[in-house]
């Protein structure tokens, strides 16, 4: 059976542990790996060569950092292939939706190639009399990403660019489940010309994550999962003396408002809502149809459903492939299995799927339809992270924002309408932290900051762009004089400006 090693130090390092978790081929329901829980010595190792590898790469000038990161930007870019089957392999995801999260994290190296403006500080010259005031960024020394199964690449690049642009030493912590494009990005940093140290890869279970939040050694967490951990996370890290960044899960509503495209809508929340079956932060997962538009837009969506190809995400005809586990799986068919129960309709269930051959043993679950869906199902309350679509009909626009903003999450949220005094309205009342304008998944460009509101999103820190900057830099500002002999005397008074 293969082995996953760690990656410390520049190097792969074989782990001495006795705790090892299974990697599944979710397309055939396979054992085909094994990864190692770090032990308490592998966590002590890979921190100390981070410290020691911080030092000098935060000293390092900021044209070495950019070369490395167009170098890194390159590889992944020429070796894009490699990455998106490992991917596919681990994950289940299709090829083409795998290289779509590969080209979604490098807008974010890309943006760290750009660190030299990105590092910039401020100046006032003549703050007081003879008095000029500078600003600068510093790193904040070795920093840890610990990120979910549902991007095995995009939300480890959403982290790893700015923060080792920055000046940082970087320890990833990539989910257990699908681990193994993580190894093949360290691969390509080193021969982008990283130094050893700089980025790690530690691999582990809860356990590990919580020597890494108390490990006095790292100074930042990042981390990007479900809320219930993103919640304890924050609180445990923060207690710890660090920075944190904690982004959680998602219920993420598209608003159909009456004069919306039918055609338009419905090729959106289908292609929102059972992309990568489901399981991205972004998906949709609740339509919210106001006034007549249920009807109509449910037969569209219903009518697509039909023509979709499930099956291993390695196949090309296949458009949606399997979950990330037979756990998850079954969960999610129980969202399904109880909802006509709570009293809504389900329109397409996806327990009638049926996979043959080597696929009969993966975790499939075909796109399901609930209809007549409201606050208090289960189907509504929670995050389901599969390929399942709830409608919520309402009569009024009043209706449909008060539904987004009673919900708990606050991460995407998108409004169709032809009205632009409407989408307007709806921009800015709505209580979530990325809204899209006939756009089902608005996560903003590498420019912006990702993050979410209310139980999407622990802290104040978003993720990557200018936020990305702020997190893994620490400012420091610095009053300068140069004395003037002839003007020099003393004064007992507390500095003034005037
Ligand atoms: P998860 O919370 O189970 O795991 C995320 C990471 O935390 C993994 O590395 C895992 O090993 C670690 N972890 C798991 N349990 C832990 C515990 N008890 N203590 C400490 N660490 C623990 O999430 P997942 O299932 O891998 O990913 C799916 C979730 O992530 C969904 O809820 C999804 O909405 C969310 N997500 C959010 C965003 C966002 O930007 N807001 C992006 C992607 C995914």
């Amino acid at each position: 059976m293969r082995r996953i090693t760690h990656w410390v130090n520049g190097t792969p390092k074989e782990s001495d542990t006795d705790r090892w978790g299974p990697i599944f081929n979710p397309a055939t329901g396979e054992i085909q790996a094994e990864i190692p829980f770090a032990t308490p010595a592998e966590i002590e190792q890979v921190v100390a060569s981070a410290t020691t590898a911080a030092g000098s790469w935060g000293s390092s000038s900021i044209s070495a950092r950019t070369e490395v990161m167009f170098e890194f930007r390159h590889l992944v870019h020429t070796r894009k292939d490699e990455l998106a089957s490992a991917i596919t392999a681990e994950h289940g995801k299709t090829h083409d939706d795998a290289l779509g999260e590969i080209s979604r994290g490098l807008e974010n190296v890309e943006y760290a190639c750009g660190i030299a403006s990105h590092l910039k500080g401020g100046h006032t010259s003549q703050a007081s009399r003879g008095i000029d005031v500078h600003s600068i960024r510093q790193p904040v020394g070795v920093v840890a990403g610990i990120t979910p199964f549902n991007f095995p690449v995009m939300v480890p690049l959403w982290m790893t660019g700015n923060a080792l642009a920055c000046g940082n030493a970087m320890i990833l912590k990539p989910s257990e489940k699908d681990p193994s494009a993580s190894m093949i990005l360290a691969e390509l940093l080193k021969e982008a010309g990283l130094p050893d140290g700089v980025f790690s890869v530690l691999h582990g279970d809860a356990q590990v994550v919580g020597s890494l939040l108390e490990h006095p050694g790292i100074g930042a967490i990042s981390f990007v999962g479900s809320t219930p951990i993103a919640r304890s996370i924050y609180s445990r890290a923060t207690a710890a003396g660090k920075r944190v960044q904690a982004l959680g899960g998602a219920k993420n509503h598209m608003v159909v408002l009456p004069d919306a495209d039918i055609n338009v809508a419905a090729d959106s929340a289908v292609s929102a809502a059972y992309g990568s079956a489901g399981e991205r932060c972004m998906a949709v997962s609740v339509i919210v149809a106001v006034g007549e538009v249920a009807d109509p837009l449910l037969e569209a969506i219903a009518q697509r459903l039909e023509a979709l190809t499930i099956g291993p995400g390695n196949d090309p005809k296949t458009d949606m492939g399997p979950l990330i586990t037979r756990e998850h799986r079954d969960k999610v068919a129980s969202y399904i299995a109880g909802a006509a129960d709570e009293g809504a309709t389900v329109v397409v269930d996806g327990h009638n799927l049926v996979v043959d051959g080597e696929a009969a043993n993966g975790f499939f679950f075909g796109p399901s339809l609930v209809d007549n869906v409201k606050p208090g199902m289960r189907v509504y309350d929670e995050e389901i992270f599969g390929p399942v679509l709830s409608v919520v009909r309402v009569p009024t626009y009043a209706d449909a924002a008060e539904l987004v903003n009673s919900n708990p999450y606050g991460n995407g949220v998108a409004v169709f309408t032809r009205d632009g005094g409407a989408a307007r309205k709806f921009s800015r009342e709505v209580t979530c932290g990325m809204v899209g304008v006939n756009v089902p998944i608005p996560v903003p460009v590498a420019t912006y900051s990702f993050g979410g509101w209310k139980d999407s999103l622990f802290g104040d820190a978003h993720m990557y762009g200018p936020a990305g900057i702020d997190f893994f830099t620490r400012t420091k500002v610095i009053t300068t004089r140069w004395p003037d002999p002839a003007t020099s005397s003393v004064d007992l008074g507390f500095p003034k400006t005037r």
